[in-house]
């Protein structure tokens, strides 16, 4: 594991997120993107690799979410995009997946800087942002109903609609693929939409509804509000005039949602946190099992809801397991996203750095053995060690809460019964790896892990094809591949009676 060099030496070449960055940041609303806040606040943009300040975006409140809402509702009303044919609809997001291609280095390194990933996974993630918008465009023409059996004097069938205003907040980890990932179907199905991305990471959002604009999306169909979930956020879930909440975020913030979109009976699906079980049985391949152990705990520097932050292994394989991610992890370099050799980022935030930090002290003092890490870097920016936690058990609670962060538990099982209890002892149900030479088995777990997801002898995918999502305390509904757009539609059955 090395350490590299300091941020502070290292600058944003790319000229236009150069000028972004020098640029006024307002909302977009109804198709302009320079409308500053009601209040004329603002709030500052970090750069989690130096800590220092780069930019200022505007602080939306209830006043912005109001009229980025009502100029959604008319959209939406008129006609403009919903009443546009598949076709139109599918160029539109054709030209905005090119647009993203062409600007790929500007969005990628304004992600970067924004939220401190190398600079190779936001270019990753940039091109899969554009693949989305090509995944979806391709659904435009293919949203069919069904025509229902039923008496031989009616003709029955469902209409798939779109619902109308959805709001969509998003977290910080993935500021451009969360946003994409619901924006992308919420478009293809129809709908107008206002998007509330993280505070920390509202850059690429702002960049993309200047695209969306550009590749013709009419005006007011996607509107932006930057600003905190309190002030903005809140005011979203609750407005009368929004008909869906899409939210990915933690599970208090989720459930906080639910409660409050009762009132005004909004649908409502919820991405949340997970605490996965990644199983390594005795008689895995245990090379490829040990590298994707790393790789599901070290991605995003453990910043990721599907990380694989629970490591169940076969105790006689255990010795040679632990050794095998210590050795894997002494490759990460630790760095500023900017420096092209850097492999592994800072925190997003000094708060999630003190409760990472606090977390890993935890497992100490539940007695759990740090066998790697276990403290923040010295040097500028959140940067905090990768850290395994060996002699974890699943009482403990860093074996049960989720830290969003490079700490790695791991616990020892016997038997198969052993592995499905304690992969399942968690309020969170999001997603679980199981690794074995015996398919069978690989099956038999996979239908009784009580998660959304799983990968058997692989890790941490993220195909856009797959649908994504959990049960129990990780959420509901089902983002990614064709059950998304489940959530982007309302079904309305014509029965017209014909006559005999
Ligand atoms: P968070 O605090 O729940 O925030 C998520 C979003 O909700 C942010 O935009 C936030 O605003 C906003 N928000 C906060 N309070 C709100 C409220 N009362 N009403 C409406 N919106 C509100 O989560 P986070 O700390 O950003 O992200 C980490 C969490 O997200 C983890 O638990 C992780 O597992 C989960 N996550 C889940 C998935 C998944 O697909 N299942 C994917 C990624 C992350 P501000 O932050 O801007 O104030
Ligand atoms: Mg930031």
């Amino acid at each position: 594991m090395t350490t590299l060099a300091d941020a502070s030496a290292l600058q944003v070449t790319d000229g236009r997120a150069v000028s972004f960055l020098a640029g006024h940041h307002g909302l977009s609303i109804d198709g302009r993107h320079d409308v500053p806040a009601v209040s004329g606040e603002s709030l500052a943009v970090i750069d989690p690799g130096t800590g220092a300040e780069i930019a200022r975006i505007a602080a939306g409140d209830e006043q912005d979410v109001d009229k980025a809402v009502r100029a959604a509702r008319s959209s939406f009303a008129d006609g403009r995009w919903r009443r546009s044919s598949p076709f139109e609809k599918q160029r539109v997001l054709l030209r905005i997946a090119d647009l993203i291609d062409e600007r790929s280095e500007t969005f990628a390194q304004l992600e970067t800087v924004d939220s401190g990933k190398p600079l190779a996974t936001s270019r990753r993630e940039v091109a899969t942002a554009a693949e989305r918008f090509r995944y979806y465009a391709g659904w435009t023409s293919k949203i069919y109903g069904d025509v229902n059996p039923g008496s031989a004097d009616t003709l029955t069938y469902a209409l798939r609609e779109p619902i109308g205003v959805c709001g969509l907040i998003t977290p910080w980890n993935y500021p451009l693929l969360m946003a994409i990932t619901k924006l992308a179907p919420a478009l293809t199905c129809g709908n107008s939409s206002v998007l509330k991305p993280a505070e920390q990471t509202s850059l690429t959002a702002l960049l993309l509804a200047e695209v969306l604009s550009e590749a013709g999306v009419p005006d007011g169909v996607v509107n932006v509000v930057t600003g905190t979930g309190v002030a903005a956020g809140a005011p979203l879930v609750e407005h009368p005039e929004v008909d869906k909440i899409a939210f990915t975020g933690s599970t208090e913030v989720g459930r906080q949602i639910q409660v409050s979109a009762a009132d005004t009976m909004k649908r409502v699906s919820l991405e949340l946190g997970g605490k996965n079980a990644h199983v390594i049985f005795d008689d895995a391949d245990l090379e490829p099992a040990i590298a994707a152990a790393a790789s599901g705990i070290w991605m995003n520097s453990g910043q990721a809801c599907a990380a694989g932050s629970r490591l169940l292994v076969q105790r006689d394989v255990l010795d040679e397991v632990l050794a095998g991610v210590v050795e894997a992890t002494s490759a990460i370099r630790i760095g500023p996203g900017l420096d092209p050799s850097s492999t592994f980022g800072p925190l997003i935030s000094a708060a999630q750095l003190e409760r990472v930090e606090g977390y890993a002290m935890l497992g100490q003092e539940e007695g759990a053995r740090t066998v790697l890490g276990g403290h923040r870097c010295n040097r500028p920016g959140y940067f905090f060690e990768p850290t395994i936690l060996a002699d974890t058990t699943d009482t403990m609670r860093v074996a049960q809460e989720e830290i969003f962060g490079p700490v790695l538990c791991v616990l020892a099982f016997d038997t198969e019964d052993d592995a499905l209890r304690i992969a399942n002892g968690t309020r969170y149900g999001l997603s679980a790896g199981v690794w074995s030479g015996d398919l069978a088995r690989g099956h038999r777990m996979a239908r009784e892990l009580q998660v959304g997801k799983v990968w058997l002898n692989s890790y941490g995918t993220a195909d856009m094809t797959v649908s994504f999502g959990g049960v129990k305390d990780s959420g509901h509904g089902r983002e990614m591949g064709r059950y998304s757009l489940d959530l982007y539609t309302e079904i309305k059955s014509v029965v017209t009676h014909i006559g005999s």
